[in-house]
């Protein structure tokens, strides 16, 4: 069964100038050399960053799961922020205690400040208003895997991988080759195997990031989740509209992170990091209201963040499922790949052992792992009326104030209700600007967000009051069946949103 309201999803075509690092051959896999001491894994993740954290949960569950990582397995010095209910996931999930999250927790604030320039702010409360130490975390996490049984081979690349009727076998840089029954592509947004799965394809949309993390900060409690810029500015040779974001460190009472980044749409090109950075220095001071010459800049971040409409990316492969950033499940809209694996975790490590345990291995049964979700996709409009876009005629403030009037009643995970009234109220406060809205994104995007709110509002309605009545038939399913039913009612609560529980 499938619910996708216009069949924007990828259908996977093969460009020859991708390389192509998946290739399925028909039949078992026979004459395999398992050598001494070798063995066969139920699950090897490929990348070590969210990747550890699927491989604890399912080491946790009895599997045998190993994990390649071309480098070492360590998280960035840089701190992640997330909200506490997030990283409880972790907890629910059993692979941190809460003594171990109050361990990583290196910042705590309250409230934080939505604000948009000569517009008003909004103050919010837990929402992305800790700091969390990826270097501590996944090290803890290390110990937990390699402690259930997991092995880790670090220093070693994934190069390619031959997907037979039983089995796949990694190839490896270094020559080896390691088989498994379930490939879990980690790799991030950058992975090769989504690069091959996507034909090579453009993103649809990117999020620029420059930032730093520096000393010297006399106020320092409160965050911004999102600062607005005024107006669009130039950064190289490109109108940008620019965000920022402020977060106190936790390595000091004056150490405080500052990104600023942008929406940027491939087909017209946009401004290089290094011109971004530029920007950064020239308009940090002011936003921040502090002296540049006075801060300690402890270090300087950037990141790029492509963003596809047709996301998450569904399983091309038999054997092959992508998770973490590589699977596209973060909003398009904030860079919260950690958050949003977290929130994914329970949901994930449970269908993925049933897919093990069952041998549900097949491209159509790992589909439903990464199912259509009317929420994430609607909120790709969102990026798209955040973006700048040369030659549409609209006033320069536009964007600040869809923002302001957004954020008014706005969460960080879209839902049906929240949604209704946005639009309720932008309607009847600011009618003005509906028609920069459909200006600026296309009536294309329109019309096909239009789908996936229709769809949003489905979802809801499906898990609300479907889900209750068919639980119990579901249970009493055969396997496969009962695998794919709990797949769609997951998609339905996932989709709309109704795993994130307002005010907890
Ligand atoms: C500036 C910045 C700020 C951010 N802030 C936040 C935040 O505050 N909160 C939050 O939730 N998220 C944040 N994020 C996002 C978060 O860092 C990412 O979502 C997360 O790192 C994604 O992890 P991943 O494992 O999916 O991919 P990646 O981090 O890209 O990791 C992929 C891993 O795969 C390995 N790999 C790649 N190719 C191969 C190969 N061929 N063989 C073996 N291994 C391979 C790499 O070495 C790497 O370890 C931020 C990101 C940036 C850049």
């Amino acid at each position: 069964m499938r619910l996708y309201p216009c069949e924007d999803r990828e259908v996977t075509r093969y460009d020859s100038k991708v390389p192509e690092v998946v290739t399925r051959v028909q039949g078992p896999l026979v004459d395999y050399d398992l050598g001494d001491g070798s063995e066969i894994f139920d699950v090897l993740v490929c990348g070590g960053t969210l990747g550890i954290f699927v491989a604890t949960a399912l080491s946790y569950k009895g599997l045998r799961v190993g994990i390649i990582e071309r480098n070492i397995i360590k998280g960035r010095e840089q701190e992640w922020n997330i909200s506490r209910k997030e990283l409880m996931e972790l907890v629910e999930v059993g692979i941190l205690s809460e003594e171990e999250i109050e361990q990583i927790i290196s910042s705590d604030f309250n409230p934080s400040r939505c604000a948009f320039e000569s517009k008003g702010e909004i103050w919010v409360e837990n929402i992305l208003n800790l700091g969390i130490s990826p270097a501590k975390l996944v090290e803890i996490m290390k110990e937990r895997f390699v402690s259930s049984g997991g092995a880790i081979f670090e220093g070693k690349s994934l190069s390619s991988i031959s997907v037979h009727d039983d089995f796949a076998v990694l190839n490896l840089s270094d020559g080896g080759s390691l088989p498994c029954r379930l490939v879990i592509d980690a790799m991030g947004n950058f992975s090769p195997i989504v690069r091959q799965i996507r034909s090579g394809r453009k993103p649809d949309g990117v999020c620029l990031v420059v930032g730093t993390c520096a000393r010297g900060f006399d106020r320092n409690t409160t965050s911004d989740i999102i600062f607005s810029s005024s107006s669009i500015r130039r950064a190289g040779n490109s109108g940008v509209q620019l965000f920022w974001e402020g977060f106190p460190a936790g390595s000091g009472p004056t150490d405080r992170t500052t990104y600023m980044f942008t929406y940027v749409d491939p087909h017209f090109g946009g401004p290089k990091l290094e011109e971004l950075l530029e920007t950064f220095w020239d308009l940090m001071p002011a936003y921040e209201d502090v002296v540049l010459e006075n801060l300690d800049i402890m270090r300087v971040i950037f990141g790029i963040f492509p963003t596809y409409r047709n996301s998450p990316l569904p399983a091309a492969f038999d054997r092959v499922l992508q998770v973490g950033d590589a699977s596209g499940i973060q909003s398009p809209v904030s860079f919260g790949g950690f958050g949003s694996l977290t929130r994914h975790l329970g949901r994930l490590s449970n269908g993925i052992y049933e897919a093990v345990s069952g041998d549900l291995l097949d491209a159509l049964s790992l589909q439903l792992l990464n199912p259509y979700m009317p929420n994430l996709s609607a909120s790709w409009l969102f990026q798209r009326a955040m973006s700048a876009r040369p030659q549409i005629d609209v006033s320069p403030t536009f964007i600040n104030e869809l923002l302001f009037a957004n954020f008014e009643s706005m969460q960080d995970v879209i839902q049906f209700g929240p949604l209704v009234k946005t639009l309720g109220l932008v309607m009847i406060t600011r009618p003005q600007i509906l028609p920069s809205i459909f200006k600026q994104a296309g009536p294309g995007v329109i019309l096909n967000w239009s789908g996936h709110f229709v769809m949003l509002g489905y979802y809801t309605f499906l898990s609300t009051f479907i889900d209750p009545v068919l639980r119990p038939w579901v249970e009493s399913l055969p396997l496969r069946n009962k695998y794919q039913w709990k797949r769609y009612l997951e998609a339905w609560k996932y989709g709309a949103g109704l795993d994130y529980r307002q005010g907890e």
